[in-house]
């Protein structure tokens, strides 16, 4: 089989009551880390390319492996856009070989995010591509949040339930007290918000930012209804804390390709916690 439904596995995740990984990649080491710690693990595993990493491969030809890998691995693997945030991202998504995408119009008014992800749904659906929004904004700046600011920032659990029904999306990702890239201090995580929402929506929830929420607060999210987490931040610490040690430790240049592959190995160590804490391990079939 080339990509697995993104839809189905996340079905059977929200069946299960446990989250799919959905990890970044750009280029070979991420990849392979990626999918060798999913065989291992025997877990269903969510690929994930953001249109800031375009840069590091020719987008067609890097989609082309990533099937073929897709095809030869033993467990599913599924491959998504991860914030196109606009129409023409979109597109060009699509025509390079993308078999599901997440559409990011949350710095969009309430109104026009509406407006916006209906008309990428209606464009997706008919190719059978799966459409991922966003609705709420993450607090990546670390804004302090306030009584005041709260549903600013939040996403509102009635709001969720009109932006489903009218857009028709198949996964919705919700800002609760998540953001992106490193957190200041720890992340408050307002489950109840998360808790209403889950109650008015049936689609699969998804958390963004999911490195740096503690394991606890990780496995109350997947008991409140979350099937696909975000990693990207750990793995690329984790990596560049290996290869901080590699420098240290041999001043001298030193052989690249064994480097990169001890960077394999740090990127391996997160992904294999992350599947483990998410409970997808041994769900492979
Ligand atoms: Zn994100």
């Amino acid at each position: 089989m080339p990509f697995a439904s993104l839809t189905e596995m996340l079905k059977k995740a929200q069946q299960g009551q446990y989250a799919l990984g959905a990890f970044n990649v750009m280029n070979l080491e991420y990849l392979h880390s990626i999918i060798e710690t999913a065989e291992q693990e025997r877990s269903p595993v969510i690929l994930q390319i953001n249109p800031i990493h375009f840069k590091h491969s020719r987008v067609a030809s890097f989609i082309s492996y990533i099937r073929e890998e897709a095809i030869n691995a033993s467990v599913p693997v599924a491959l998504n856009l991860d914030h196109g945030n606009d129409r023409q991202v979109i597109l060009y998504a699509i025509r390079n070989g993308f078999p599901a995408v997440m559409f990011d119009g949350s710095k969009l008014s309430y109104e026009e995010n509406i407006l916006q992800t209906k008309q990428i749904t209606e464009i997706c659906h008919p190719l059978g591509i799966p459409v991922e929004a966003e609705l709420g904004k993450l607090n990546d700046e670390g804004v302090e949040i306030t009584p005041e600011n709260r549903s600013y920032f939040f996403t509102d659990p009635v709001e969720a339930k009109e932006f489903v029904n009218i857009t028709n999306v198949d996964a919705l990702a919700v800002s609760i007290g998540n953001a992106h890239g490193f957190y200041k201090g720890d992340p408050e995580i307002d489950f109840q918000r998360l808790d209403e929402i889950r109650h008015k929506v049936v689609i699969p929830l998804v958390l963004h930012g999911g490195s740096g929420i503690s394991d606890d607060d990780i496995r109350r999210a997947i008991s409140c209804g979350i099937c696909k987490i975000n990693i990207y931040t750990e793995m690329g610490a984790n990596a560049s804390i290996r290869l901080r040690q590699i420098i240290a430790e041999h001043p001298e240049p030193f052989d690249l390709p064994w480097a990169l592959l001890e960077i394999r190995a740090a990127i391996r160590e997160i992904v294999r916690h992350k599947i483990q804490l998410f409970g997808s391990a041994g769900k492979s079939r």
